[in-house]
């Protein structure tokens, strides 16, 4: 039985973080500090530990970074409202709205709502459609965050077979889209979902398999071939010995020996999706500044 490579995003994050500081010192030098405005909508207790967990990185970075916290019978119009005062102060060049949002409130209007040249989450059509024609402004964080992970420990993605489990807006589409582009992957890649018929014909053909579907410990040894990587997005929280865990998509022990390399839950691409809003709002500084 080979190795599995533990391929840590705390390391990753911290490879990133250490190019950033040149970029920040550039920019406070030119009097910009990179802000981010995240607006945090009801109560919901995963939202607030991700919230606190984004801005307290801008903070230990010297970066700006204001929560602006809504409760849950807020109106769609005023949330909508404070979207737009925040998209004309020009203290801010991020805005991040936690989702999911409560019920009554549209999140595909206010995705749009937020200007493009301040949505560090990547989520505005506008960015998406740059992203899928190749020529990406702000690329969604998870999605960016695992392009970087496999460039960091040089995973090889050129020419090689990449299976994406799972295709939302946020993870899966992006991220099968990234891998494919000529300018950052060169993959041939499949996307999969709960409509593929049999998944395992496919994730056992795959050089890299990213498991984006948000099913605890789904993916095991049977649904990978020998030496597959696997990036496991997925964080799934369930009961194990009384207490509460978080999980990945993959069933770590079972792939051990089998997969060449593994991102771990957690920090695997937890991290490097802080990592990369983070990055996200520096290029939005920078952008600005220009
Ligand atoms: P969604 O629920 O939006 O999407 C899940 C996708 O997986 C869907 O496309 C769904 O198919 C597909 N799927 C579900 N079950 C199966 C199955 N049995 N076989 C094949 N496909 C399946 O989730 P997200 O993309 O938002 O998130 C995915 C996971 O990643 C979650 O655990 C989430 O918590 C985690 N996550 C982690 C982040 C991080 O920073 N580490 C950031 C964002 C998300 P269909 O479209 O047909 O429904």
């Amino acid at each position: 039985m080979a190795d599995t490579v533990i391929l840590s995003g705390i390391e990753a994050s911290n490879a990133l973080y250490d190019s950033l500081h040149t970029r920040i010192d550039t920019l406070k030098e030119k009097g910009v500090t990179p802000g981010l405005a995240a607006i945090l909508v009801g109560e919901n207790p995963a939202s607030q530990i991700y919230v606190r967990n984004k801005t307290k990185k801008f903070d230990s970075l010297g970066l700006k970074s204001d929560i602006y916290r809504l409760s849950e019978d807020t109106k769609e119009e005023e949330l909508l409202d404070l979207i737009n005062k925040i998209n004309n102060d020009d203290l801010f060049h991020g805005i991040l709205v936690q989702l999911p949002l409560p019920k009554h409130i549209d999140s595909q209007k206010v995705i749009h709502a937020i200007s493009p040249l301040k949505d560090v989450d990547g989520f505005h059509p506008e960015n998406a459609g740059l992203v899928s024609i190749g020529n990406p402004r702000f690329i969604p964080c998870t999605p960016k965050g695992i392009m970087y992970v496999l460039k960091h420990f040089k995973i090889p993605i050129d020419g090689k077979h990449v299976v994406v489990v799972g295709r939302s807006n946020i993870v899966g589409r992006p991220v099968s889209v990234l891998s494919s582009l000529k300018s950052m992957g060169n993959a041939t890649v499949t996307i999969c979902h709960s409509g593929t018929p049999d998944l395992k014909e496919f994730t056992t053909q795959a050089d890299i398999v990213v498991a984006a579907m948000g099913s605890a410990e789904f993916l095991d040894a049977s649904f990978i071939k020998d030496g597959a990587c696997l990036i496991d997005v997925g964080i799934n929280r369930v009961e194990r010995d009384g207490k509460s865990v978080i999980v990945g998509d993959v069933n770590e022990a079972s792939v051990m020996g089998k997969a060449s390399a593994l991102t771990p839950v957690p920090k695997g691409i937890g991290p490097m999706t802080i990592a990369m809003l983070v990055e996200n709002t520096v290029l939005s500084a920078e952008l600005s500044t220009n």
